[in-house]
């Protein structure tokens, strides 16, 4: 579980990240961020607006809560999960590296998601290997099923 200095952590440093980048993390934008930090699963759409909505006194609509996490995800704040559909916050936005291409291991039995940096060698022969094909890699990213530790 996520502690509450921990998001605020968080929040507070992706709100700087946002004013560098010259954007704006508005009062929802961080509101929707905070339930996906705090949450220990992926989520949905419609799970994040459902959370949002539980404690809103404004009621937001679905298609403004898909605006702000693909907002959110061009910030490299959350990462949207193809295989699931579902989103998870950045596990590196209090850090001050430069990000990498994310590569997420996905527990099968609790859903939980390690975001994870993969060598860049072994992304290179990866690339090799599917263009050796024909084909062309169009993203990057890895979603690799395993059960993690506490599942195992
Ligand atoms: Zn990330
Ligand atoms: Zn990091
Ligand atoms: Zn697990």
């Amino acid at each position: 579980m996520v502690s509450k200095a921990q998001v605020k952590k968080v929040l507070s440093k992706a709100e700087q990240r946002c004013i560098a980048s010259g954007s704006r993390l508005t009062e929802k934008r961080k509101k929707i961020l905070e339930i996906m930090v705090s949450s220990a699963v992926p989520l949905s759409p419609y799970e994040v607006v459902d959370q949002y909505n539980e404690a809103a006194e404004s009621k937001m609509p679905a298609n403004s809560a898909y605006r702000i996490l693909d907002f959110l995800v061009g910030e490299n704040l959350a990462h949207k999960l193809a295989s699931a559909q579902k989103y998870v916050a950045c596990s590196h936005i209090a850090c001050d590296h430069s990000h990498e291409v994310p590569q997420f291991l996905i527990c099968s039995q609790c859903q939980n998601v390690q975001e994870v940096g993969i060598q860049a060698g072994l992304m290179k022969q990866l690339k090799d290997n599917v263009e050796s094909t024909g084909y062309n890699m169009t993203s990057q990213q890895l979603e690799i099923q395993c059960l993690c530790p506490n599942c195992q």
